[in-house]
């Protein structure tokens, strides 16, 4: 159910492995995946679900976009069919190989690639799959690789049966997606934490110690798997830790040390994601040597931090992934510069309280772009002097360029979703680098 990257990488491995597949999807197929199912052979529809035929099926491999509440799901379900994700699905089928996952509430991405990085700066045959490149399975059915790093999101982890990484990583959790999960934030807590239901002894759990809901339920699991932690708050025996701007690293007999400051990835949350890749790169046998080299090499990621220009001495930047007010949090910690914030789009019940004592300290004014930005002004209005509405990147960075001085920042970092005004978060961030660039 569902024909988008996962669900048409399930059905090539399908399809390989000798399954009479059928992929129906209520929406539009795209172009490419279309003649993708062509070229194979896989009977498909689209538009509408076939009930009886999707009823008919043996088993059923559900897209992580659609949810659980859906009708048709619930019917499959009454009928007893199991139903599994995606990765359930590759992993089924990736033999001896082995698995590096990464998930958590923020970060994924990051940390993914990082940790992908390191991995190819190491010398390691890896696939970087999940979010970004192939899904997993489609990886594992046109290009198997020895060992594969895989981003992977509570829904995906929904549906695994024996899915068994060889190294997690939880970045950390924070409330998220309760729409999928009844409301109920220790559901979607359990999700995360399934990660490691079937990793065993000789497997490995890397996980953030100063997460507090990580920490207040990590033994609310029978974990089988070595514990490695990483903290900013202590000196660890086992893990990753950063005490005085030096990154510790230990496990079994390697042992790291090197300055924060040579990181290539800045900020707070990126000194977090950085302990957790370099923790899973050594946990594959990856040398000190090439975790530090990656550590300095590693690019940023496109709308993540991404810097953008520097016009007149104003430096722009793109953080348009920023969805939400945790990650708006860790982008203005990072801030050295006066910062000129563009805030706003959709709001997704946010709470700005955590925000205000950055935004008092580092915040010389405030740019909303969005449809509705009363709770922006009504949590921030006593703060800030400067604040303006705006209703599309053209204004807003105008805006923002009219308020800067050399040697501020101006920084998109909405703390809200796109739908307002854009079709996604990388058309928001790639508007705002036309718009900037166009100055
Ligand atoms: P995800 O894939 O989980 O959505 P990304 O790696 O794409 O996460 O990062 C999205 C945004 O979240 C970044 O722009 C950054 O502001 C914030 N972020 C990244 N890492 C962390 C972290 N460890 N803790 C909190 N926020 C983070």
């Amino acid at each position: 159910m569902g024909a988008g990257e996962s669900g048409i990488g399930a059905a090539l491995l399908g399809k390989q492995q000798g399954y009479d597949v059928f992929v129906s999807d209520a929406g539009i197929i795209s172009d490419l995946h279309l003649s993708e199912l062509t070229a194979h052979n896989i009977s498909f529809e689209q538009g509408s679900h076939d009930e009886a035929r999707v009823l008919a099926a043996d088993e059923v491999m559900k897209s992580p976009g659609i949810p659980e509440k859906n009708a048709l799901v619930q019917k499959i379900r009454a009928r007893g069919i199991p139903i599994i994700s995606e990765i359930e699905m590759a992993h089924r089928f990736k033999g001896e190989s082995k698995v590096i996952a990464i998930t958590g509430s923020n970060g994924k991405t990051t940390t993914t690639s990082l940790v992908y990085h390191i991995c190819k700066t190491g010398g390691l045959d890896c696939a970087l799959v999940g979010n970004i490149g192939y899904s997993f399975a489609r990886q594992v059915a046109i290009d198997p690789k020895p060992w594969y790093v895989v981003e992977v999101s509570s829904f995906q982890l929904d549906d695994i049966h024996q899915f068994r990484p060889d190294i997690a990583i939880l970045t950390n959790i924070t409330e998220d997606h309760l729409d999928r999960y009844d409301y109920i934030f220790q559901h979607y807590i359990n999700s995360k934490f399934s990660i490691t239901r079937n990793q065993l002894k000789e497997d490995v759990f890397i996980y953030c110690a100063d997460d507090d809901v990580t920490m207040q339920n990590i033994t609310n699991y029978p974990i089988q798997s070595t514990l490695l932690p990483f903290t900013m708050s202590k000196q660890l025996p086992d893990g990753a830790y950063i005490t005085n701007a030096q990154l510790h690293l230990k496990w079994r007999q390697e042992e790291m040390s090197m300055s924060i400051n040579d990181f290539k990835l800045k900020g707070k949350h990126n000194q977090y994601n950085s302990m957790a890749a370099s923790l899973a790169a050594v946990a594959a046998d990856i040398k000190k040597e090439s975790v530090r080299e990656a550590l300095t090499t590693f690019q940023s990621l496109e709308h993540r931090m991404e810097p953008v220009v520097t016009i007149k001495g104003v430096e722009f930047i793109n953080d348009s992934k920023a969805t939400n007010v945790n990650s708006t949090w860790y982008a203005l910690e990072s801030m050295e510069k006066p910062v000129i914030l563009i805030l706003g789009g959709v709001d997704k019940g946010n709470d700005y309280e955590p925000l205000k004592a950055l935004v008092k300290e580092k915040v010389k004014a405030i740019v909303c772009m969005g449809k509705d930005n009363r709770k922006i002004h009504e949590a921030f209005g006593n703060i800030v002097e400067l604040m303006v509405n705006t209703e599309s990147t053209q204004e807003a960075v105008r805006s923002a360029f009219h308020f800067a001085s050399k040697g501020d920042v101006v920084l998109l970092s909405p703390a809200c979703a796109s739908f307002d005004l854009f079709s996604n978060y990388e058309d928001r961030g790639n508007q705002f680098k036309q718009a900037v660039k166009a100055l």
